[in-house]
């Protein structure tokens, strides 16, 4: 035992330091909340900037908290683009909210390596539990609810659910795990050519190859034709492949194209082909029973995601995952050395998440979701994606009724596409001058190849006056009068 003389070293932050410290992290963050608005939303330094400025090497002695907290505001607040400013429409929303933050705090401070049930029952069991309020928040069908043959899982991205829907599916077809060996060489897998490029890389990383990813045809709408998709099905089979999944879209990343599933899930059925639906920003609209309809045909997927760290006030990470078969995902990815076994896991009376996705270990994620749906409820939480998806058919009527702009695509929730009527050349200098400005920031794509300007609305901070003030500068830049579609800002709101 040690004296008081011979007291054991320490250099851990004591209890006392770490209330005091963290009471000014929170009110560095309340603040941050408040002021995010003053800062451009586009980070201006140009590349090495940040780390010309940190020391070549790691400190030998300890340094004081306030000296790291003022390096974050001299340092790397100006290498931040403010993803969390009202002024973001760039991509695609990521934001984040009070009892997300608070719930992630917590999550640290626990500390929970949840990999398995018997490493914190809780950690599973509330994930568990949220992801079946998800199934009923959002209309997906029973049979993805853990009751049954299903259930839901917490991934870090839609790239890493994805991954594991085709490895499932690939399994499905192949049997890995029952000691078959073969390559799946003869694998085919379909979805849009607008599908989300995490699709080539699952592809690429379960070994089918990329020519095996069959990029099906669009419509008018961006939307995949399940016509096409029924044909690339019937050339495979009498080529001799096997096809082995059909990804479907629910808001496409490029234009927000609502893939049509009931038609899709229907070709699947038939052909026997594991259905994903990747519904990542998206998804988040079905809490409003109104905007279901873009899942319409979704009891036939096999397999869904959506990011509550997109659009749903979940910081970064936060994805959702179901399946409405977890015998053959668990079947895919469990692998059991001795020094994993319990009692409870062999008692079979269990969920173990680390058979459900890639890695071994995982963070309690589900306590800032948890955080998110109670404190919001189910009301709040559609009282604002009403409000960004409002603002956005707002805008996109402003956008219809002017002489020189034009919608690019249809706008059928939160994401509006638009292009200058003079062509390529005007829509980047004007997009260029937007982000230069530092209010706004947006991001662009092509559509047919021309060049298109994405305004995503899905801030947790973004009001009517933000996307006011940005179709001002869309106005003067394009050349039109600003007051003749549209409110002038801090007016009455109503249209000219
Ligand atoms: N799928 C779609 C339709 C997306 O828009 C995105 C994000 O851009 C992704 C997948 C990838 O999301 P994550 O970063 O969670 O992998």
């Amino acid at each position: 035992m040690s004296t008081d003389d011979e007291k054991p070293t320490t250099f851990h932050m004591t209890p006392d330091d770490f209330r005091s410290q963290g009471r000014e992290v929170i009110e560095w963050i309340a603040r941050y909340m408040e002021t995010v608005d003053e800062y451009p939303v586009l980070s201006r330094v140009a590349p090495g900037d940040i780390r010309s400025r940190l020391p070549d090497h790691a400190p030998e002695h300890g340094e004081e908290f306030s000296a790291m907290l003022r390096d974050v505001d001299d340092i790397l607040m100006p290498g931040i683009t403010h993803w969390q400013s009202p002024g973001f429409f760039a991509y695609f929303p990521s934001n984040n909210s009070g009892p997300s933050i608070l719930g992630e705090l917590l999550s640290a401070g626990l500390g929970v390596q949840g990999m398995l049930w018997s490493t914190s029952p809780a950690c599973t069991e509330l994930e568990t539990h949220v992801l079946d309020w998800l199934v009923e928040m959002l209309g997906l069908p029973e049979r993805f609810r853990s009751q049954g043959d299903g259930g839901g899982v917490l991934q870090d991205t839609a790239s890493n659910s994805t991954l594991c829907a085709l490895l499932a599916a690939r399994e499905r077809a192949m049997d890995f795990s029952s000691g078959r060996t073969g390559v799946a060489g003869d694998l085919t897998v379909y979805a849009s050519d607008q599908a989300h490029s995490s699709i080539d890389k699952a592809v690429r990383i379960a070994g089918l190859g990329s020519d095996r990813l069959r990029k099906i045809a669009v419509d008018a709408t961006y939307a995949l034709r399940p016509d096409a998709l029924a044909e690339a099905l019937k050339r495979d089979r009498e080529a001799g492949y096997r096809p082995c999944l059909v990804m479907a879209t629910v808001g496409t990343t490029s234009s927000n194209a609502i893939d049509p599933i009931a038609p899709i899930a229907e070709i699947c059925r038939r052909e026997g082909v594991w259905l994903h639906v990747d519904a990542a920003m998206s998804g988040t609209a079905a809490l409003c029973p109104e905007f279901r309809w873009i899942q319409r045909g979704v009891e036939g997927a096999d397999s869904y995601t959506f990011n509550p760290h997109k659009w749903m006030f979940t910081n970064f990470d936060c994805n959702a995952f179901w399946v409405a078969d977890r015998s053959v995902l668990i079947r895919t990815l469990s692998v059991l050395p001795e020094y994993l076994r319990n009692a409870a896991s062999e008692s079979g009376a269990v969920l173990d998440y680390r058979d459900w996705h890639v890695q071994l270990g995982r963070r309690f994620r589900a306590l800032k979701l948890w955080f998110v749906i109670r404190h919001y409820g189910v009301e709040g939480l559609r009282h604002h994606v009403r409000e960004h998806i409002r603002l956005a058919q707002e805008f996109a009527q402003w956008v219809q009724a002017s002489d020189g702009f034009e919608l690019a695509a249809p706008a059928p929730l939160n994401l509006v596409c638009l292009r200058h009527v003079d062509g390529d050349s005007r829509t980047q200098t004007i997009l260029d001058q937007i982000n230069a400005e530092g209010e706004s920031y947006l991001t662009h794509t092509r559509l047919d190849g021309r060049l298109t300007l994405r305004v995503s609305i899905g801030q947790r901070a973004t009001q009517r006056i933000h996307v006011e003030r940005l179709w001002q500068r869309l106005s003067a830049l394009g050349g039109i009068d600003p007051n003749s579609s549209h409110p002038v800002p801090g007016g009455d709101g109503e249209r000219g």
